[in-house]
């Protein structure tokens, strides 16, 4: 379940789609059950984009309804006084809680871990944790508001998006791996500074960053995280020192500074500890593991903490440190653990608890808590973008996203949803997800390039559609390669690649190709029990089971062009609209493939491999007429290039 997110640019953004895309399908399965809900509030007019309501009269459901679908974000003044009894917001699960509001800034890099792991992680350990997209100086205005879901409807699970007032917090954790990721803004530095002033707890990880090449920065000095860090006294240097495993980036710092652990081997360069921090934190004895696995010798060069106004500001020299993955030594887990607590409770131990309530905004196996705080409406989307976003990504978005998406939606005809499609583009690189278990859908992009942006887009846009409904305007069947699955999913992507970057165009869709490197006469994998499972995995590897899959599906575009897959769909939906929830066999997906294509592909998925009951498909009944089907003349040679055409539908 857990997935190790990459942070280097080097991972290969489509290795990670495949990783990121499964971790955020499988979360569609885990589901917390929260009571019905009901927002009392009253609409007193639609200013724009938002629906803003002041007076104090229950909204209708016509009215939510028309807020969700228009693309709007319900507002309401007093929040608090205008909620029933019942919360808009499940519970967190906190374990002991202790009272502390941690606010986790993914505005200036989201992640996996950030995203989904670590407020997991704090919860466990007794802290609240609110996970946000927004620029901080808007998530930390007093009088401002964030933009969440609630649960409206939990039955239905409608979740609309809502302005709530903003939260108050104990602590906030920014991080950011890469120069190249969005800035720290004037704004939301003087943000950070006012809230630790006033007694706050601010944690700033980073890395040591190499010049890459001219166009490199000069050195950690131009970087927008030090910009943040300069303002307390401390720099992320270019160079490092591998601790505990560890690869840390020394830190300069100022002589306010102290290492977190007090009675360290290595003393402060300049400086005597602190001594309220010292006197803060002697009663904490050195970890065992920690003295074990050499972190006692984290100098404060790597690690650091200062006092500032009525605050503590952490400086930590890599943000992996705290980060933890199933694939690593129970050793390692213990030591990110043990360092994650140490941070908290330095930065905790002297605040008064926000405390109240637990139900706060929390992600829901998607995006959130805190969703960014601007917004733009083109084409039947509703964007939503931070104000430090970068200008060049805005403009891919709103330049060539709705080509992506018309693209799309010609090739694979599908059901228009009600409501328009949310898109959240956010900070960093390297991933994105959809949600599609409940309504408003969103999907969410993590890139910091354009092309990046693009194929996630087709990618999560694909995830949505079904293709063409029966005549009932119903979809029905469950094929073995899953509805909207990743494959399917992948399929559109490498589509939009191609329609992007043209160098593309000659080379069959996803490089499918490549599956004779791993299976050389492609018929060695068997789909039809190697696919998206454990055994799949250790046989081939993981993904292998999809480019197999392309693969496939680009000798029969190669044959019929790209219009037989939206066809294939529409067979299925319509031949199984008696048994909507059946879940079909590989021999009548193939039945229903092979009447789109009005030739019997059996043979063919024999030929690569596929175990079937029948060898042969010669006569199929569809809609009350008998087809008689001639042998698809496929061989199991390389596939031929990329078909862009628009379909043709009957
Ligand atoms: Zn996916």
């Amino acid at each position: 379940m857990a997935v190790h997110f990459g942070y280097r640019s080097a991972i290969n953004l489509q290795e990670l789609k495949l990783t990121t895309s499964k971790k955020s399908c499988q979360l569609y399965e885990m589901k917390r059950l929260i009571p019905f809900l009901a927002i009392l509030m009253l609409l007193c007019g639609c200013q724009g984009k938002n629906l803003k309501l002041s007076n104090s009269e229950k909204l209708t459901t016509e009215q939510i309804t028309a807020a969700w679908t228009s693309g709007k974000t319900i507002r309401v003044d007093n929040f608090k006084e205008k909620l029933s009894t019942r919360p808009l917001f499940a519970e967190q699960p906190v374990v002991a809680d202790k009272g502390y509001n941690v606010l986790i800034d993914m505005a200036h890099e989201c992640s996996f871990v950030t995203l989904w792991d670590l407020p997991e992680r704090l919860n466990k350990s007794g802290y609240r944790a609110i996970g946000s997209h927004a620029t901080v100086n808007t998530v930390l205005d007093s009088k401002g508001f964030s933009r969440v879901r609630v649960l409206y409807d939990t039955v239905n699970k409608i979740y609309p998006f809502a302005w709530w007032p903003n939260a108050k917090y104990d602590v906030i954790i920014t991080e950011q791996s890469t120069p190249k990721a969005q800035d720290y803004t004037d704004a939301e530095i003087a943000a950070m500074v006012q809230f630790v002033r006033k007694g706050g707890g601010l944690i700033i990880q980073g890395y040591a960053i190499r010049r890459a090449g001219p166009a490199g920065p000069p050195d950690n000095g131009e970087w927008s995280l030090n910009k943040l860090a300069a303002v307390f006294g401390g720099k992320f240097t270019d160079q490092d020192t591998t601790i505990s495993g560890i690869r840390w980036a020394k830190m300069k710092l100022s002589e306010e500074w102290s290492s977190v652990y007090p009675g360290t081997s290595v003393k402060p360069e300049n400086t005597s500890p602190n001594p309220l921090i010292a006197r803060a934190t002697e009663s904490t004895s050195p970890n065992p593991l920690l003295r074990k696995e050499g972190a006692r010798e984290l100098p404060r060069n790597v690690l650091a903490i200062r006092k500032f106004g009525r605050g503590r500001v952490v400086m930590c020299g890599n943000l992996s440190a705290i980060r933890r993955s199933g694939k690593d030594s129970e050793e390692r887990k213990a030591l990110a653990d043990s360092l994650l607590s140490k941070m908290m409770t330095v930065l905790t131990e002297f605040q008064k608890p926000v405390g109240g309530t637990l139900h706060l905004p929390q992600t829901m196996e998607g995006g959130g808590a805190i969703y960014p705080e601007l917004e733009d409406n083109f084409s039947n989307i509703v964007f939503y973008y931070a104000a430090n976003q970068k200008p060049e990504l805005l403009k891919t978005v709103k330049d060539d996203v709705p080509k992506a998406q018309a693209f799309i939606q010609q090739r694979l005809p599908s059901t228009p949803t009600a409501e328009p499609m949310y898109l959240i583009l956010c900070a960093g690189g390297g991933g994105g997800w959809a949600v599609n278990i409940y309504k408003p859908k969103e999907n969410g992009i993590i890139s910091l390039d354009g092309h990046g942006i693009l194929s996630i887009f087709g990618h999560e846009l694909a995830h949505t559609m079904f293709g063409p409904a029966n005549d009932e305007g119903k979809i029905a069947g469950i094929a073995p390669i899953p509805d909207r699955g990743e494959a399917h999913a992948g399929w559109f992507q490498g589509k939009v690649n191609a329609l992007f970057k043209p160098d593309l165009l000659d080379k069959a869709n996803r490089e499918c190709n490549s599956m004779f490197a791993y299976d050389p006469k492609g018929n060695a994998m068997d789909l039809a029990t190697c696919y998206e499972n454990e055994a799949m995995n250790q046989k081939w590897g993981y993904g292998k089971d999809w480019i197999k899959t392309w693969y496939i599906w680009q000798k029969i575009d190669d044959r019929y062009g790209p219009s037989w897959y939206p066809k294939w769909k529409w067979v299925q939906h319509t031949r199984w609209k008696d048994d909507p929830e059946h879940h079909l066999t590989w021999d009548e997906m193939v039945e229903d493939m092979s009447i789109a294509v009005g030739e019997d592909l059996f043979p063919f998925f024999i030929k690569v491999g596929t175990t079937l009951n029948k060898k042969r498909l010669e006569q199929i009944e569809f809609q009350g007429n008998k087809i008689t089907l001639r042998v698809a003349p496929i061989d199991v040679t390389p596939a031929g290039a990329v078909r862009m055409e628009e379909v043709v539908l009957r």
